[in-house]
């Protein structure tokens, strides 16, 4: 998978390179190419803002250097692709283990990060007459930048392309891949601090095992996040589920 990040903090994307990320980009499961928004600007200042049309508070980013920098790394590729652009914006809709699964299929991201009021509208529009354009936010609370809204949704979907993670099961088992909240976990030892690990763990019957773990989500799913119970198909309970 291709990523573009662009972004007046390149710096602020290191993270990327680290840990789990930086061993995929190693093994060429994705590419990553951070590009700086002021390298499109054209004034001394290297100015990437403006006043806001309108009036009040704050600043709004400008069109024409994002126009620019969206010109030159979203070119189509040599079989015509073009990226999914995905603008992070507290504005958006909401980012979800769906999407992140959704975006894991495609073969590139590019990231358009915001600071101040934002970015002018007009750039979503402008690039939606050529490319998906997807505005989203990471949760319902506003950050200074769109940079760690990108590392939150680059970690997210990076994990779900096949080789990332050692172990692929453990991307299939995680809260939300079966609609649930994941149930707790355990290790050694068997007792810590006076506080026991469920016999159950230590039964080897994996039939009561599994039982048990799907009962430990549902209810913590319940206690937690009932809204999402409320989500879930028929096809996604058995039938020992509806009877808790
Ligand atoms: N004026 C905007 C509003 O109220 O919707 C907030 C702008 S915010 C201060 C600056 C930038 O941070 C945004 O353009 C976006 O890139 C990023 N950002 C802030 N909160 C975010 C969130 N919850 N999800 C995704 N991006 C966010």
């Amino acid at each position: 998978m291709r990523i573009d990040v662009l972004t007046i903090f390149p710096e602020y994307l290191e993270p990327l390179r680290a840990a789990l990320l930086g061993k995929a980009i190693d093994k060429e499961l994705i590419s990553v190419d951070v590009h700086d928004l002021r390298d499109y600007t054209h004034d001394v200042h290297k100015a990437v803002d403006d006043s806001p049309y309108g009036g009040g508070p704050g600043m709004v980013m400008k069109p024409q250097v994002w126009g620019e920098a969206l010109d030159a790394v979203c070119q189509p590729d040599a079989d015509g692709t073009l990226p999914r652009l995905v603008v992070p914006t507290p504005a958006g809709r909401p980012f979800t283990q769906e999407l992140a699964r959704e975006y894991a299929t495609l073969p590139w991201l590019a990231f358009a990060c915001g600071r101040y009021e934002g970015i002018d509208q007009r750039v979503v529009d402008d690039s939606a007459g050529r490319m998906r354009v997807d505005e989203v936010s990471i949760g319902d609370y506003v950050l200074v930048g769109g940079e760690v809204a990108v590392l939150v949704m680059v970690e997210a979907v990076a994990r779900l392309l096949p080789g990332v993670l050692g172990n692929p099961l453990s991307a299939e088992q995680d809260s939300f891949s079966d609609g649930l909240l994941e149930g707790p976990s355990y290790t050694r030892p068997e007792v810590w601090r006076g506080l026991g690990v469920p016999s159950v763990l230590r039964s080897g019957n994996h039939k009561l095992i599994d039982r048990w773990r799907r009962d430990q989500a549902l209810e913590r799913t319940f206690h937690r996040r009932p809204e999402l119970l409320d989500r879930l198909t028929d096809d996604q309970l058995d039938k020992h589920d509806r009877a808790l």
